[in-house]
Parts: structure tokens; C-alpha cells; sequence
């Protein structure tokens, strides 16, 4: 390829690669993209494609909030392909305590301009019938929407394209400098600045950032096609008592309603596992939970289940921004479990510090500097927050980016 050179080279073309690009693109800078495997693989194939603001925090509600209005601003321009649609998201509440952190969250909503409505028992009942009766309630946030990440990412990086971008797939980074990419065959690329966006893979090419993120391995399956079932994301408020087992393996109720009448069933929880091969005993755990909560998903058939491995930081933030001690590095990695919601509010923070532009939200709790101070990384021994639901999309174009699936098909209650 010769010895090019760039204003920026962006390691990956997962989601959040994708909307770097096409976001420095747009500004008028020379960008290119190396990926090693394909647009739109990593944690993007596997993830859920939930579009959802979490109050775990102030910075990551913010970004969130932040992140779900870009999407709702782009979602005109979407391609049918990205299955974007606005289902809203049903927090369900299964005794009074996860109802009274119903109401909280509702609140914390309302004030920060989230349109939410708590639904109590009969509500909950009229809007999910399929739910198991006795719920003590739930919150609906009717504004969230869900989406299919691989397209989306394949998006974002058309839309570079279209800009001028330059798109080497196949490609691996090795080494990135401020000024330079080293690529796995020996040759390598120089820019004005790099920037990490390589996910999980990101500790591969940026050594330091294995003090700082963590692999967080999920699990989902998704059912053969039943529609009109649910018609909201449905997401247990249980999950954020599960996830606070921060070393543990944990699992929650998610639920997503597909296009296709799919539903996209999640999701696990694990540190440790470096293996990305589909785990029986908590897939078993996981669907059972699922079970509890939605009793007719026992007579459905499970038609595929994967693994895949967020990049999870100490304070559950994403790392944006400038690379302490490589000057020229930037890093765009460590989004957990929202990446795909947090992927179009990163790609503008991130653009907003590479072209000395003011940003719409403030950009210092993401910052990877924070890593350097020790309560940060003391935060490691903490319970980390949860992420959001999960979920997975129809067959073929699934399979196709999943870091490793496995197939199996099974059926929940036990029919074959
Ligand atoms: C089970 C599960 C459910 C989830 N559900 C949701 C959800 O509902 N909502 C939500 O917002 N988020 C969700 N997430 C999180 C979300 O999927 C991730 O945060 C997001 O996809 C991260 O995107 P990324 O681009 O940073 O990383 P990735 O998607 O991992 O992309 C990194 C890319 O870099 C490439 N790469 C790796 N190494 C190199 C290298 N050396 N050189 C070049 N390229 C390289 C990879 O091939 C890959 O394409 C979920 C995640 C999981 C695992």
C-alpha cells in the first residue's frame, strides 16, 4: 500500500471505529480505517443494540442522553438494514423494592428532560401481556429505540467513505504512535494522529491499557421467529442488582423484539473467561431467568446463542481522548455494555478534542488521564455498574461477524 500518509488513522471499524470515522470525515480531515477482521465485528457483532440511557452515573447518563439524541437525529438517514426502530424500553419491576428504584429512575428522568411513565400492574399487563402476572410494575421510557449494530457500523462507515475515507479491511494494527500505524504485515502508515478504537482488541495495540480495561464476556440466544409476542425492549431492574456482582458471573432478564419476530434473549456477565466458545450451564442459567420472567418463552425455540467481549473499565465510563504518555494517540475504547448506544456522542467528544472544537457536553470524566489517578483504578475492587440489554439479530447476517458463535437449537421448556 505504499507509505501514505493521513490526518488520522483509526484502529477498528466496530461501531464506535465506524462513527469516529465518519464523523472526522465529515469535518474535512484524510481519514483511514484499519480493521483487522470486518466492519461491524467485535463486541458490535455480538452486542444487543439497545439504544438506552443509564443513570448509573452523571457522566454516563450524559453521554447516554447525549448519544440517544444524535441516533434520534440520524435515524431518518438509517437504511432499512439497521432495523432502527423505537420500541421504548420497559424497566420491569418484580416486588416493591425494584418499584420504588423504578420511581427514582423516573424522576432522575423526568428532571433531565427523559420523557418515563411508571406503569403499575394492570398497565404492565395491558402493555406485555406475555409478562408473568404478579409484577409489581415497571417504568417505560416510550423514547428508546433499538437497532442492528453490524448494519449500523456498516453505515457509519459508508458514510466515511462517501467522505473520502479510506477503508483497509484485513488489516491488522500493531503499534500506534502519534504519528504512525504499524501494520502486521511490517509496513506501516503515517498520520497526524491515531486513534484505538479497537475494542477488547485495543489492549493489543495500546500495552498501558491493560491496567485499565478488562474483557467482560455476554452471552446471548435468539428464538426462532415469533411475532408479537413483546413489543418493547424489556430489561429487569433485577439486572442492576445482578451486575453489581462485579467478579462473580452473573445473569438478567433482557428482551428484544426483532423485525423479523425474532427475539434476542440476554444476557451474562463474566470476568476471566479469555474463551469466546458459548457456556451451557450459564446460557441454561440466562434462559431460565428469561423464563421466569416471560413464561411462553418456554415453548419457543432458541435457534442460536454467541458470546461476546465488552471492553469494561474501573469507573464503567468509556476512555476518550488523549493516551497519557503517547502523544498523537487518542483512544475511543472501554464502553462496556452500551458502545453501541454511546458509539455517535463518543465519535463527536473525540472529533471535538482532535479539531480544538467546543463540545456539547463536557469530555473530562471520560478522559483517559483519570486512569492515572489511584481512586480511579481503586474503583476495580468495586462493583461495577450494569450495562443494558442485549440482544442479536436474524441468522445469516449475524453469523457473519460474530468473534465465535456457536450454534445450537434447543428448545426452552424442553420440547425438541
Ligand atoms: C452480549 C453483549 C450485549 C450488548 N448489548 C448492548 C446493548 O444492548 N446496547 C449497547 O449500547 N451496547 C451493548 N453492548 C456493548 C457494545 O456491543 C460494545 O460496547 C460496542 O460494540 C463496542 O464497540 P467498539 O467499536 O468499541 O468495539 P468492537 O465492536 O469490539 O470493535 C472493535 C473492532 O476492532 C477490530 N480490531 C481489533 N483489533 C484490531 C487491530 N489490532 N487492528 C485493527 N482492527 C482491530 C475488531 O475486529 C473490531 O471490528 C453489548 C455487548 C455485549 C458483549
Amino acid at each position: 500500500m505504499g507509505n501514505p500518509s493521513f490526518d488520522v488513522i483509526i484502529a477498528g471499524a466496530g461501531i464506535v471505529g465506524a462513527a469516529c470515522a465518519a464523523e472526522l470525515a465529515a469535518a474535512g480531515l484524510e481519514v483511514a480505517v484499519l480493521e483487522s477482521d470486518m466492519v461491524g465485528s467485535g463486541a458490535t457483532a455480538a452486542g444487543m443494540g439497545h439504544i438506552v440511557v443509564m443513570d448509573d452515573s452523571e457522566a454516563q447518563f450524559a453521554l447516554g442522553r447525549y448519544s440517544l439524541n444524535l441516533w434520534h437525529e440520524l435515524s431518518e438517514r438509517l437504511p432499512a438494514s439497521c432495523e432502527y426502530q423505537v420500541c421504548g424500553t420497559l424497566w420491569v419491576a418484580a416486588d416493591e423494592d425494584e418499584m420504588e428504584e423504578a420511581r427514582r429512575k423516573g424522576r432522575y428522568y423526568s428532571r433531565h428532560q427523559i420523557e418515563s411513565e411508571i406503569l403499575d400492574p394492570q398497565a404492565l399487563a395491558d402493555a406485555e401481556p406475555a409478562l408473568r402476572p404478579g409484577m409489581a410494575g415497571a417504568l417505560r421510557i416510550p423514547g428508546e429505540s433499538v437497532l442492528y449494530p453490524p448494519a449500523a457500523a456498516r453505515f457509519l462507515i459508508d458514510q466515511a467513505l462517501q467522505q473520502g475515507a479510506q477503508l483497509w479491511v484485513g488489516k491488522p494494527a500493531t503499534e500506534l504512535t502519534g504519528g504512525r500505524a504499524r501494520l502486521a504485515d511490517g509496513s506501516s502508515l503515517a498520520a497526524g494522529c491515531t486513534v484505538n478504537a479497537a475494542g477488547c482488541g485495543a489492549l493489543r495495540i495500546t500495552p498501558q491499557l491493560v491496567q485499565w480495561v478488562r474483557p467482560r464476556k455476554g452471552h446471548l440466544a435468539i428464538t426462532d421467529r415469533y411475532p408479537g409476542l413483546i413489543s418493547h425492549q424489556l430489561v429487569e431492574l433485577g439486572y442492576l442488582k445482578s451486575a453489581h456482582a462485579s467478579e462473580s458471573d452473573s445473569v438478567a432478564f433482557t428482551l428484544q423484539p426483532r423485525p423479523t419476530g425474532q427475539l434476542l434473549i440476554g444476557s451474562s456477565r463474566q470476568f476471566g473467561p479469555a474463551d469466546s466458545s458459548v457456556e451451557a450451564p450459564l446460557l441454561g442459567r440466562m434462559l431460565r431467568r428469561a423464563c421466569r420472567y416471560l413464561p411462553p418463552l418456554a415453548d419457543l425455540s432458541v435457534i442460536r446463542a454467541w458470546t461476546g467481549f465488552r471492553a469494561a473499565t474501573p469507573d464503567n465510563l468509556p476512555l476518550i481522548g488523549p493516551c497519557p504518555g503517547v502523544d498523537g494517540l487518542y483512544l475511543a475504547t472501554g464502553h462496556e455494555g452500551l458502545g453501541i448506544t454511546t458509539s455517535l456522542g463518543t465519535a463527536k467528544l473525540l472529533a471535538d478534542q482532535i479539531l480544538g472544537r467546543k463540545s456539547e457536553i463536557p469530555a473530562q470524566p471520560y478522559l483517559p488521564s483519570r486512569m492515572l489517578k489511584k481512586e480511579t483504578l481503586n474503583l476495580a475492587r468495586q462493583p461495577l455498574r450494569p450495562e443494558t440489554g442485549s440482544h442479536r439479530d436474524t441468522e445469516t447476517q449475524r453469523s457473519e461477524g460474530l468473534s465465535d458463535s456457536s450454534l445450537c437449537t434447543l428448545r426452552l421448556g424442553g420440547k425438541s
